[in-house]
């Protein structure tokens, strides 16, 4: 019932961490979920974590 998605954007998933190499932004410094350009930053086992704001999609850089 719930299989499809009507929209052309696939939300990632914001409990996952993504790969920036492997999921580089649609729009470079914008969130991917939803276009948020504000991140907030940590550092964890020496990668860098670009944490969105608004949605909480999580990137490693
Ligand atoms: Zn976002």
């Amino acid at each position: 019932m719930n299989d499809s998605n009507e929209n052309n954007e696939t939300l990632l998933d914001t409990s996952i961490v993504y790969d920036y190499k492997d999921f580089p932004d649609k729009r470079s410094g914008r969130c991917d979920n939803c276009g948020e350009a504000n991140f907030k930053s940590s550092v964890k086992d020496y990668v860098f974590l670009r944490e969105c704001t608004k949605c909480g999609l999580k990137k490693s850089i």
